[in-house]
């Protein structure tokens, strides 16, 4: 009876105790804002390479009062922009969300595609050009429910270089995409978000804030010049290579992301707001010169003061308390196969027109018929021609074997066809359900060539696209009250993302999510006197490291050695990957 009582006094108590978490609820804009930054190829050991070279309050904001994740992979082959940004956003791989590639073939077009190209819109903020949307994807995002869980209340912005990278990430109800005119570097949206730009944006181009990123001599920590944004020079003209290869692109993304953060007022409405920023130039110049040159890792210090200072100005508008920071990437990248030979392995650079030219002049040969069989080669993902087979009289499984088998005559190790895809028909393994959560029902008939490790389809730079650790690993860490400080070698995932969000902004997950929350880097629930919001992180209990499978930094007095708890991959069956 007195046990009883005890208990249910106890019950009680840590209810009180639960109200008063750091947890939040979108429903009364705890957090006021939620930023999501996402480094476009961000490859999840530069963390680590260069940590000793941080400095206070840009990335180490996260690593060192922040939950990171270290063991984060996409758990898919097909790690390009597009699919990596909506993964992250829709908490779901491309068999849920939908797109899995950049760009595919589109058979009533009869061209190639873009994965948010839209007929049915126009470009706003420059005269010309097809509009772009979100009407691809297949589930919803984290913006989204956040929107319809607030009756619209809530806001909800993506922004990035490339229109792909803020569109898919911004979601079906986003208030406001943009994106670069990639020759002259305007800031551009769609008229599937406003018909003309709002006045900051439109002040913005006009303030010839562009021109102030010409002529500039990027210099590293040693005063050499690393490259300059001087038009000519025997260079690409267009704004997007010129500068976008530079440090100064993503000075011009963070100028544009704290003119909308101020002016369309973010943080201070009656709901949680979104905003996802999406940082292109390490992208643009880790294709140029790969993971392991002095110039990457220029560009990625130069990020971290960027970052310190774009977080700094949050703190300025808002409070840091009010903010919750999520740092992720889409993909890596593949060492420079010049880089990969010095170390003795296997790699090659494959030229992705001539491998497309081979396997038409094989199946050519094969079929006793001349034609263009496959379409598209992004390798390793090849793009099949219906109309071609269906002259030698081939359905769609038949023709996209007879592919499979002349990429591999070509290079590839093995292949995946769409149909075999469509049916779940792959072997019960890990490759098997990383091909599966590729697959998209989009774009016509194709093959995904399984590439030899360290192998890419370009002749000159590097490429990611690959299932391997280098494409798949990216950093993932978070930054706010909810969060347990500290370095979390368990299993994640991308999609894991946007599941942990939604979960501590009490709202649904995104419709097709499968990722899982992350509940081993919450902190513990503790009731603040005096405070309805929660305490400080100062004021939180101890992690309880051995039940919580915590892993301090190297070096924490409470470093646990071995005691971290293994944590079983999520329980996904190969079913669940066939939806
Ligand atoms: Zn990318």
């Amino acid at each position: 009876m007195r046990s009883s009582l005890r208990c249910s006094i106890l019950g009680f108590l840590l209810c009180l105790s639960l109200s008063g978490t750091g947890f939040g609820s979108a429903y009364n804009a705890r957090p006021k804002l939620v930023v999501i930054v996402v480094i476009d190829q961000f490859r999840g050991d530069y963390l680590e390479r260069y940590r000793d070279q941080w400095g206070e309050g840009g990335f180490r904001l996260l690593l060192d009062h922040g939950a990171d994740f270290t063991d984060c992979n996409y758990d898919y082959a097909n790690t390009r922009t597009a699919p990596g940004h909506a993964t992250l956003l829709t908490g779901a791989y491309s068999n849920g969300h939908g797109i899995m590639a950049n760009e595919w073939w589109d058979p009533a077009k009869k061209r190639m595609v873009g994965s948010v190209e839209d007929d049915a819109t126009k470009l706003v903020g420059i005269s010309s050009g097809i509009g772009a949307s979100p009407h691809n994807l297949l589930a919803d995002t984290l913006g989204d429910e956040l929107k319809l869980a607030t009756q619209g209340k809530a806001r909800v912005f993506g922004i990035s270089l490339k229109d792909r990278a803020a569109i898919l990430p911004a979601g079906f109800a986003g208030d406001g995409a943009y994106w670069i005119d990639p020759r002259t570097g305007t800031w551009i949206t769609s008229t599937y978000y406003r018909s003309e730009l709002p006045k900051w944006a439109q002040d913005f181009n006009n303030s010839k804030r562009l021109e102030k990123y010409l002529n500039l001599e990027w210099k590293d920590s040693n005063g050499e010049v690393l490259r300059t944004t001087k038009p000519g020079e025997g260079k690409a003209g267009s704004f997007f290579e010129l500068v976008g290869s530079t440090p100064f692109a993503n000075d011009y993304e963070f100028e544009f992301a704290r003119e909308l953060i101020t002016y369309e007022k973010l943080g201070s409405g009656p709901a949680t707001d979104l905003l996802i920023v999406s940082l292109s130039a390490n992208d643009i110049l880790g294709h140029q010169v790969g993971p392991d040159s002095a110039e990457m890792q220029a560009m990625a210090l130069a990020m971290d003061r960027q970052l310190a200072g774009f977080f700094e100005f949050l703190g300025h508008q808002m409070g840091l308390a009010n903010v919750w920071i999520a740092l992720s990437a889409d993909h890596g990248i593949a060492p420079l196969p010049t880089v990969a030979a010095r170390m003795h392995l296997p790699t090659a650079g494959f030229s992705s027109e001539k491998m497309k030219a081979q396997v038409n002049s094989a199946l050519s040969a094969r079929f006793s018929h001349s034609a263009e069989y496959v379409k598209d080669i992004d390798y390793p993902l090849a793009w099949v021609n219906p109309e071609a087979f269906a002259a030698v009289k081939m359905k769609e499984g038949d023709a996209e074997r007879a592919v499979g088998e002349a990429l591999k005559q070509a290079g590839l190790r093995a292949y995946y066809t769409r149909s075999q895809l469509e049916h779940g028909d792959v072997p019960n393994d890990e490759a098997g359900l990383k091909y599966l959560h590729s697959y998209s029902p989009l774009g016509g008939w194709y093959v995904f060539g399984v590439p030899v490790p360290y192998t890419i389809g370009i002749t000159s730079g590097t490429d990611h696209a690959s299932p391997y650790t280098y494409d798949t690993h990216i950093p993932l860490a978070f930054y706010g009250l909810p969060f347990q400080a500290g370095t979390y070698r368990t299993h994640a995932e991308p999609a894991d993302l946007a599941v942990t969000l939604a979960s501590l902004l009490g709202i649904n997950a995104p419709s097709h999510a499968i990722g899982r929350v992350l509940t081993e880097a919450l902190a513990p629930p503790r009731r603040v006197p005096g405070s309805a919001r929660g305490g400080e992180r100062e004021e939180r209990s101890a992690p309880d490291v051995e039940r919580r499978g915590f892993r301090p930094a190297a070096g924490s007095a409470t470093d646990p050695a071995n005691k971290m708890v293994a944590v079983k991959k999520a329980d996904r069956t190969l079913a669940e990957g066939a939806r």
